[in-house]
């Protein structure tokens, strides 16, 4: 790794005046924890003339538990989520995911909207600048080509953070704090399917928190991810589910997927299967949909169709291990 460019730091301390840098300097970028931008800048990836700081804004670290649900402030960190024991109980995805995120000393800063906000991932693009260099940069960086898909306009870098999809099946909303006031939106409309410009945030909006609501009676859900090294890696294929049954029918059933598209998705179609008994049928058609609707590329030294695979199976058996459960 390289030394980090030059950059001038501004520390906000409120959501209003974040929001104004952000907004009034061409190039500027927030920072929370740092454990994403920080490595990434010191790979030569960007140089904003400013970084503007989120850690000391008030309020934002809030985790709030009430009739309606929770809200989790961006700046919570995923240390005090992974132990939060009520959160454990209520949203035990949210608190797998946020558990299994990098090492100890990352979560105790990483937070909850860097995570969320987290740059997407290419084995051509997390490089140093000189072996980007040697191999003509690519179209996500600098140059003018995607080695993963020559042939394409689009950049296939992977989203891989965890806690999205266990936010998606959880139901949640972002709270998107901008120079045009405060808007929320599904966590899922958060993202575009894009390597480049993944996240749907206008000029100087941030994420403020996240909005879970109560769960449905019966509900229960878990996360569980594919990776290379076990004590501390991204997703190579993540997946949450939340199922609520009744008598070995499914109730509802929801999965989200992340680590194979460049945006973390909800699997589509699983409404259609609520009254449906919890058998081996159905857990051929929930295989057949995941491998249907991820679509991995060869963005990471792991084969692309074998994580479409164990994106499959992580689902398959994250539906039956909760279904035990529940009964
Ligand atoms: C060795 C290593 C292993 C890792 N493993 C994992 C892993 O297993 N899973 C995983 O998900 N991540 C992993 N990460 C990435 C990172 O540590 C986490 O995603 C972390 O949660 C990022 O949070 P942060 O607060 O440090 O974000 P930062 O680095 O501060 O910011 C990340 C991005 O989000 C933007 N941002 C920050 N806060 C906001 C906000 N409130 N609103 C809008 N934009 C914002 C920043 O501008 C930046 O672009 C790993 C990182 C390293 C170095
Ligand atoms: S998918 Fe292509 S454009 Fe995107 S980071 Fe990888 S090589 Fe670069």
């Amino acid at each position: 790794m390289e030394r980090l460019p030059a950059f001038e730091l501004r520390r906000a301390s409120s959501l209003a005046e974040a929001i104004g840098w952000l907004a009034g300097t061409p190039g500027a970028r927030a920072i929370a924890g740092g454990t994403d931008l920080v490595p990434n800048l010191r790979d030569g990836l960007g140089s904003p003339p400013v970084l503007v700081d989120l850690s000391g804004i008030a309020g934002l670290d809030a985790l709030v538990a009430g009739d309606d649900g929770v809200r989790i402030g961006a700046n919570v960190t995923l240390a005090r989520l992974a132990s939060d024991a009520a959160l454990a109980q209520a949203l035990p995805a949210v608190v797998q995911a946020a558990a299994s995120i990098a090492a100890p000393g990352h979560r105790s800063v990483a937070t909850v909207g860097g995570n969320l906000c987290v740059d997407t991932r290419c084995v051509y693009y997390n490089q140093s600048e000189w072996w980007r260099r040697s191999n003509d940069y690519c179209l996500k960086h600098g140059g003018d080509t995607c080695h993963v898909a020559p042939h394409g306009e689009r950049c296939h870098a992977a989203y891989a953070g965890d806690l999205a999809p266990a936010l998606i099946v959880c139901g949640a909303r972002v709270e998107i704090a901008g120079p045009d006031g405060t808007r929320g939106i599904a966590i899922e409309d958060l993202y575009r399917d894009d390597g480049r410009a993944h996240l749907a945030l206008g000029p100087g909006e941030l994420v403020a928190g996240v909005v879970v609501p109560v769960q449905p009676p019966r509900a229960r859900s878990a996360y569980r991810k594919a990776r290379a090294r076990g004590a501390i890696d991204f997703p190579l294929a993540g997946v949450a589910v939340r199922l609520s049954a009744d008598a070995g029918r499914v109730a509802s059933l929801a999965v989200g997927l992340t680590g194979t598209n460049s945006r973390p998705l909800r699997l589509a179609g699983t409404d259609a299967w609520s009254g449906r008994a919890i058998d081996e049928a159905l857990l051929a058609d929930l295989g057949k949909a995941v491998q249907k609707q991820v679509s991995p590329m060869r963005t990471t030294l792991t084969q692309a169709n074998w994580r479409r695979q164990v994106a499959a199976v992580a689902a398959q058996r994250l539906v039956r291990e909760l279904a035990e459960a529940i009964a």
